[in-house]
């Protein structure tokens, strides 16, 4: 088996740098809107935060996330991806746990 290269991305947050699976996308469309993107796969300008709350609050408070985005991020677009947010930090930390794991359907 050849060593696999694991893709790094930073968190806009907390700056560190982490694969690129265990972060969670922010994208914004092309269109302007800004989403959770979980599929990794969405067009657009993405951001990256670790997946965890603290890190979410951290990048509304300092706007982290409207630079990496280069957009002004509206206090209902956080809203509406905090809800996101705490939904898939759930989902994301299980995946978490179960890392080395292998996934059978
Ligand atoms: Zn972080």
């Amino acid at each position: 088996m050849k060593p696999r290269k694991v893709p790094l991305r930073k968190c806009v947050a907390c700056q560190q740098m982490m694969p690129k699976k265990s972060l969670i996308r922010i994208v914004r469309s092309p269109e302007g809107q800004v989403s959770i993107d979980l599929t990794g796969k969405k067009s657009g300008r993405g951001a990256y935060l670790c997946g965890q709350v603290a890190c979410f609050k951290l990048a509304h408070k300092n706007r982290a996330l409207d630079r990496a985005l280069n957009s002004t991020v509206g206090p209902e677009v956080y809203e509406q991806l905090a809800r996101d947010f705490l939904a898939v930090e759930e989902e994301y930390l299980l995946t978490r746990d179960r890392e080395g794991e292998d996934d059978h359907e």
